[in-house]
């Protein structure tokens, strides 16, 4: 299997290289040349088995030059419960039933509680891997630009893995309190964390900046140095993610929820589109997907995009309580454009020119037709958000974060609007915990102290236990509390690899 660039660049190169680069030389994102099949035979057999092999599998498909004994390695390991930083869970990526054609795919069991743990705890090991495979000698340093899950996943994905450094950038106001704090307070010796000066946009462009930065790429490369990348444009962190919504369709047909071969919903809490796009990819692969909901926050660009079919950035930037769907640039849209342009890079690319000159692009009619094939999207207030967790909670007990709400809340408003009762599956992205504030005033409980971690408090007012993860948190001493604006974030980038 090969890989190419969605911006035009011919190269042909293999999965582990694409893992290594993170991003294209043209700027544009890799994508495999083709989509492998998976039979109704063969999820059906998946369901006898564990996630770890379940994975294995999917990703074996992708990544040829990886043999199942070494992806198993890697699987056993990153997906097990036996560890003390494993997952909480021995499904991994349990479904909650909420009614007859609900279900919540929880994917918070990780040790950061959020969904970024999914791919974020195997990545690590295909990367170092990869390295191994491409004969370079690198050290490889990894730069992060976080609305804030991935940040403390992939810290705690790649903390004191040899032959890795690794840098986050936060914006400085975007994230939550616990978010913050897990972040600041990582241990590990190769690691650093900084807040930028902006929202999450501008942390991502200055992160794309330094990738271009030809110059400064050979510098650092003759200091034994390669850049690469832990957010969801690396392909390294999409593979992992089309698993858990095949094992999402394992688990319903184990349980007799649906037949072999019934079409079921995903609705997706969407920020930088990437975990959309893995459900995007397991449908081309062939698993029975009727309809693919984007759900967005206040910052609905996203589904602007897919009812009109015109991508407008030129708009006010708000910070939610969903703070990991505060986005306006959602890079990984660009795979899907290739693939629904019949793969003209040229096109992407100058989708992409428009998007940095003016803010804005629109796609053909044949295209915008192609993309509502397939995709619904919704948008869900800030209002609505708390109203829907305070709703879940009293009817049923069950408690979710802002994220999820958000993504249920633009469920019902599908239904209502369609009719359609097929059965859905909500994405559950993170633990309430994380976001302890909001869930709080959600949950009618205003809290005066913005500063305070409150993961008491919410464990207090709902019964809920406080999740084994996070129990620690209270008591964790920051260790990175530098800021920098944009334009210094190069330079914070060389000082770390400089001071190795
Ligand atoms: C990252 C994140 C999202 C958005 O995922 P994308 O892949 O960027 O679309 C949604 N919810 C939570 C909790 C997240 O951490």
């Amino acid at each position: 299997m090969h890989y190419q660039s969605t911006r035009g660049d011919k190269k042909r190169i293999s999965g582990s290289e694409a893992i290594i680069l993170g991003l294209s030389n043209d700027g544009g994102l890799f994508v495999p040349e083709f989509i492998p099949k998976l039979s109704l035979e063969m999820i059906e057999e998946l369901a006898s088995m564990p996630y770890s092999r379940r994975a294995s599998y999917i990703m074996s498909l992708f990544l040829t030059e990886f043999s199942i004994d070494e992806l198993d390695q890697y699987t056993d390991i990153a997906y097990s419960t036996d560890r003390k930083n494993g997952f909480k869970h021995k499904e991994i990526a349990p479904l909650h039933k909420a009614d007859n054609n609900t279900q919540f795919l929880e994917l918070w069991h990780g040790p950061t509680c959020a969904f970024k743990d999914m791919a974020l705890q195997v990545m690590p090991h295909l990367l170092t891997a990869s390295l191994k495979k491409s004969g370079k000698r690198d050290d490889v340093c990894i730069l992060v630009a976080t609305s804030g899950d991935t940040g403390k996943a992939a810290l705690d994905g790649f903390c004191d893995i040899q032959g890795t450094k690794i840098m986050v950038f936060y914006p400085r106001d975007g994230v939550s309190e616990v978010q913050k704090l897990q972040m600041i307070s990582q241990s590990g010796s190769n690691v650093n964390v900084v807040a930028v000066e902006g929202n999450f946009d501008d942390a991502q462009t200055g992160v794309k900046e330094i990738f271009s930065d030809t110059a400064l790429n050979k510098e650092l490369d003759g200091s034994g140095y390669t850049l690469s990348s832990a957010n969801s444009i690396n392909w390294g962190r999409l593979v992992p993610q089309i698993v858990y919504y095949v094992s999402a369709y394992c688990q319903l047909l184990e349980q007799n929820e649906i037949k072999a071969g019934e079409k079921v919903n995903f609705c997706v809490p969407t920020g930088n589109f990437g975990n959309i796009l893995a459900a995007w990819y397991a449908e081309k692969m062939g698993l029975p997907v009727n309809r693919l909901i984007c759900a967005s926050n206040r910052n609905d660009v996203l589904t602007q995009f897919i009812k009109t079919g015109i991508y407008d950035k030129n708009r006010p930037f708000y910070t939610t309580v969903s703070p990991s769907m505060d986005i306006l640039v959602s890079s990984n849209l660009e795979r899907l454009l290739f693939e629904l342009s019949g793969k003209d890079g040229s096109l992407v690319a100058s989708y992409m020119a428009a998007l940095s000159a003016e803010g804005k692009y629109f796609v053909p009619d044949s295209v915008h037709a192609e993309l509502n094939r397939l995709f619904s999207a919704g948008y869900c207030t800030e209002d609505d958000t708390k109203e829907t967790i305070n709703d879940t909670y009293r009817a049923s007990g069950y408690l979710i974060d802002t994220h999820t709400a958000v993504a249920y809340k633009v469920l019902k408003d599908y239904r209502e609007e369609t009719g359609d009762n097929n059965i859905s599956v909500v994405v559950s992205t993170a633990s309430p915990f994380k976001f302890c504030e909001a869930v709080l005033e959600a949950l009618g409980k205003k809290c005066t102290d913005n500063k305070a971690i409150l993961i008491d408090t919410l464990s207090e007012v709902t019964g809920y236990a406080v999740p084994a993860q996070l129990v620690d948190l209270k008591s964790a001493t920051p260790r990175f509390t530098d800021s920098v604006e944009v334009p210094a974030m190069k330079a914070a980038v060389i000082d770390f690899i400089g001071g190795r």
